[in-house]
């Protein structure tokens, strides 16, 4: 029985997967060579490279913060019957 964890995402920085709810998603300009750009797109990062003082420069802001574990003695409230 392989339990499949797909709750996870990579983060843009590291690479290292890391649990959804703990990643944060930062904003990042999306065209950084030009100087009038102003769209900005959303890339999960970990706490560690979020804080990183080289990719400061590239997050313009937080487009969301990780999701704090409070269901502790919840037994999946959500079940999908659908199995793949
Ligand atoms: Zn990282």
């Amino acid at each position: 029985m392989a339990k499949k964890k797909t709750n996870t995402t990579v983060c843009t920085f590291c690479l290292n997967d890391l649990p959804r709810p703990e990643a944060w998603w930062v904003d990042m300009i999306m065209h950084r060579s030009d100087p009038n750009c102003t769209s900005k797109y959303s890339v999960p990062s970990c706490g560690k490279c979020k804080d990183d003082p080289e990719n400061a420069w590239l997050i313009v802001g937080i487009a969301e913060e990780p999701q704090p574990k409070k269901e502790k003695k919840e037994k999946k409230p959500k079940k999908s019957s659908k199995e793949e």
